[in-house]
Order: structure tokens, then sequence, then C-alpha cells
């Protein structure tokens, strides 16, 4: 190891180390809402990186803990009750910024990851998009373009947290590279799409290309929508399989519990590093419209009734 990679990575560790004992600090303010026993561990990957890609994650790291420290920013007595017009400024500005998409929760303990803690239970789910060209192509300076889109969107969820404080309302940023849930379960109850097998988040409109921040806030009446309904997306997987198939480092793990959740095993997962995005780039909803997995799952699915009512027939 030169003198610089070791000057590097003990900098890295240390930073890393500081980022940790932050967030679990959360743990000590009063009245959070923790993880529980089966709450998922959160995993994290060794990263390599050029060494141009530095200064982007030392930027990536001080968004995390300016998100934990500015929570002494939060109004002593917060407001808990947001307009409907205030909802509407709040999402237009957001979309201004560049977000794709937003949806409204209550956060289950069981999706908070362990040893962590969230201050309130209404949940802020925010999503934007990974540009198709960067999942389908490999190119030069594709980890940090990558990266600088994690760097971007954490400063805009805390920017996000200064509007809401900035009206009257507390809140708490989750950084879209570290945050303190399992985004995809939480984007799923949120509405906004469905978890696939590959552990992504599907959505209508960018199938799963798209990175998930969350803000947790003192607002209790968020308009919460519970009208959309992706559960089919489940049943095309368990047809599908392909990001099992083809994922070089066999890090997705087909479902045990019967609750169609694959397991995800980030020390085989290859795409930290080499950005590998096959999971990404083979998934049907990457390369084709929503409408139209939508139609081929039902052509599949009116297909296996058909053959099953002349199997009952052919038995009779
Ligand atoms: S990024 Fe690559 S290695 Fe990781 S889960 Fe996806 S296909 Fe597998
Ligand atoms: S590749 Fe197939 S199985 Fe995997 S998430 Fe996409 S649709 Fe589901």
């Amino acid at each position: 190891m030169s003198i610089l990679s070791g000057v590097i990575s003990s900098y890295s560790n240390y930073r890393f180390n500081k980022m940790r004992k932050l967030e679990i600090s959360v743990n000590n303010k009063n009245n959070v809402i923790k993880s529980i026993k089966t709450s998922p561990e959160r995993f994290t990957v060794q990263k390599k990186v050029p060494i141009r890609s530095i200064p982007t994650m030392i930027s990536i790291g001080k968004n995390i803990e300016d998100n934990v420290k500015s929570l002494k920013n939060n109004p002593d007595i917060p407001n808990t009750r947001a307009s409907i017009e205030f909802m509407d400024k709040f999402e237009e500005h957001a979309r201004s910024m560049g977000i794709n998409d937003i949806g409204y929760t209550k956060v289950d303990s069981e999706l908070i990851f362990k040893d962590r803690a969230v201050i309130y239970e209404n949940a802020i789910v925010f999503i934007k998009e990974i540009d198709k060209f960067g999942v389908d192509n490999d190119f030069p300076g594709k980890q940090l373009k990558d990266l600088e889109l994690y760097d971007d969107f954490g400063r805009k969820t805390n920017e996000m947290v200064d509007y809401l404080r900035e009206n009257g309302f507390a809140a708490q940023a989750s950084h879209p590279a570290q945050g303190f849930v399992t985004y995809p379960t939480l984007a799923q109850n949120a509405g906004l799409g469905w978890r696939g097998k590959s552990n992504l988040l599907i959505t209508p409109e960018l199938g799963p290309r798209q990175k998930i921040s969350a803000i947790f806030t003192s607002i209790e009446n968020l308009p919460v929508n519970t009208g959309h309904d992706h559960s089919w997306i489940g049943d095309y997987c368990n047809y599908c399989g392909k990001c099992l198939k083809s994922c070089p480092g066999n890090a997705i793990v087909e479902p045990t519990d019967g609750l169609n959740r694959s397991k995800f095993i980030p020390e085989h997962c290859i795409g930290c590093n080499d950005i590998c995005t096959i999971c990404l780039r083979d998934c049907p909803f990457n390369k084709k419209d929503y409408m139209q997995v939508k139609d081929k799952y039902e052509k599949i699915k009116n297909k296996k009734s058909l053959n099953y009512k002349t199997f009952n027939l052919s038995v009779c």
C-alpha cells in the first residue's frame, strides 16, 4: 500500500466511524422511534474509489454528518399540521430541484436499520432518476457520475429539510447513500412502486432506475396515497427472475421467507466497486414501458389460467 492510499484509507475510516457514531446518537434523543430485534442490518461496502472521486465522497460524508448535527435546528414546538396549499408548494419546490416523485407513509420500526432511530414516524419519500444512458452503458467516469448523483440528491434532501424548518416543522433527513431505513420497502409503502426480486424499487415512470431518500417530519397529516397498486409486480417477478439469473456475483438469492422477499448478499455485489448495473439493465422494466410489461403479465396470467382450466377439464 502506498503512503498516499494508506493516508486516504485511515482518513476514510475516521470519517466513517465519526458518521456512524453521529447517526447512532439519534437513539439518545427523546421520543424517537427505534429499530427492533427483527430490523435489518445496514450493509456497508468497502469502496475502492479513484482518487479523483475523493472530494465527492467527502462531500457525501459531510452531508450525512450535517443532517444529524442540524437536528438541533428543529423548532422546540414544531407545527404538526400542514395545509393542502403548503404541501402543494412543498412538492412544487421539490420538483423544481429535480426530484422526480414524492410519496408519503408512516415508517414501521421493522424498516429502521439496526441501531438507528428516526425522530418521527411520518415519512416523506423522494425518488430521483438514474440516467438511462448510465445504466445501459459502461464508460470511463461512470462511478464518479454515480457518486455525484448521490451527493447532489443528498444535498437536495437536506435543503428540503431546511425548507420544512423555515415553515415551522421539525424534520430529519435520511441520505440516499446511507439512510436510516430500508428504502425500497418504505417507497413501496408510500405507493411509489414495488420492491422487485432485485430488491430494487420499480416505479411506473422509471422502472428500476432511481435513487431514494427520505425525510421524517412532525407533519402528522401527510397526504398518504393508498390508491396505487403495484403488487402485480411481485407476481411478475416470480415469472421473470432475470436479475437472479444474470447477477454475476450471485448477490441476489431466491426468496425463502414465503413473502417473496429475495435476499441480498452485499459482500457478493460487485456493483459498488465496478458499477455493475446488470440487475437494473436486464430488468424488463428498464427495457420496456411499465404498461407494456403489465400487458405481458396479463397475457401470461390469462394463459396460465387457461392452461389450468384445460387441465381440470382433462382430469374430469
Ligand atoms: S449490481 Fe451487479 S453484482 Fe450487484 S446485485 Fe446487481 S447484478 Fe448483482
Ligand atoms: S429482473 Fe425480473 S425478477 Fe428481477 S426485479 Fe426485474 S422484473 Fe423482477
